[in-house]
């Protein structure tokens, strides 16, 4: 991994979970507290800065006021955390699977996220929900927050999202079956255009068991359904 010198001033501030190697002097890219974070790296900054500049010009405001000064280095940050999904693979997550005699159903619910609608660049945000059949081979739990996670952090549509979750699932568990339900709020819908507070979008993805099998079908959305 390397990380261009513009970002320097940036890979050393706490916001983007970073620290220098264990030795001042090694030449090693920089070291990251958790692994499993998606990282800021591509992400050039200082032109995300000049942008956010343009944009507060460009409507009408006066960047060089004080109450704007930090204003474009704080939203390049801002996006380099919500788009730091670019930059990874969100299949790593589901790299180590473990052999275990179960192929009943597996069920993660209420995986909350928050995305980037990639038509206003405005936030939706919602939860996950998460099933696969497994054959002969399961994930840990946290892995499948972790795929939302990273998923959620580029620009996106909500159905896009669901298809690459359930997608990702089923390739790298070879899972007879995958269902993928999520659910979110956009602001696109809620503070512009047509306005409407409270609605809700809710898309799926069905694969193998769940989408061949209607028994299969109505068992796993009623488990998502079901009141906790
Ligand atoms: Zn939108």
């Amino acid at each position: 991994m390397e990380i261009s010198s513009t970002n320097e001033a940036y890979t050393n501030t706490d916001e983007v979970d970073c620290v220098s190697g264990r030795n001042g002097s090694s030449p090693e890219p920089p070291l990251f507290i958790d692994r499993n974070e998606p990282r800021a790296e591509g992400i050039d900054f200082k032109r995300i800065e000049a942008a956010v500049r343009v944009i507060l010009d460009a409507v009408g405001e006066d960047p060089d006021r004080e109450g704007l000064l930090e204003t474009p280095a704080r939203v390049a940050r801002m996006y380099a955390e919500m788009f730091a999904g670019l930059h990874s693979d969100p299949g790593r997550h589901l790299a180590k699977v473990f052999t275990e005699d179960y192929d009943e159903i597996v069920l993660v619910r209420d995986i909350s996220f928050c995305s980037m609608c990639e038509h206003h660049l405005l936030p939706f945000s919602g939860r996950a929900h998460i099933a696969y059949l497994p054959s002969g081979k399961v994930v840990g739990l946290s892995k499948l927050a972790r795929v939302v996670e990273e998923v959620a952090r580029r620009p996106q549509v909500q159905e896009r999202m669901t298809q690459t979750i359930a997608d990702l699932v089923e390739d790298r568990l070879l899972a007879q079956g995958v269902a993928v339900v999520v659910e979110a709020t956009h602001s696109c819908m809620t503070m512009r255009g047509v306005r409407k507070p409270g609605s809700l979008c809710l898309t799926s993805a069905m694969r193998g068991a769940f989408r061949d099998d209607p028994k299969s079908r109505a068992e796993i959305l009623g488990l998502i359904n079901r009141e906790a």
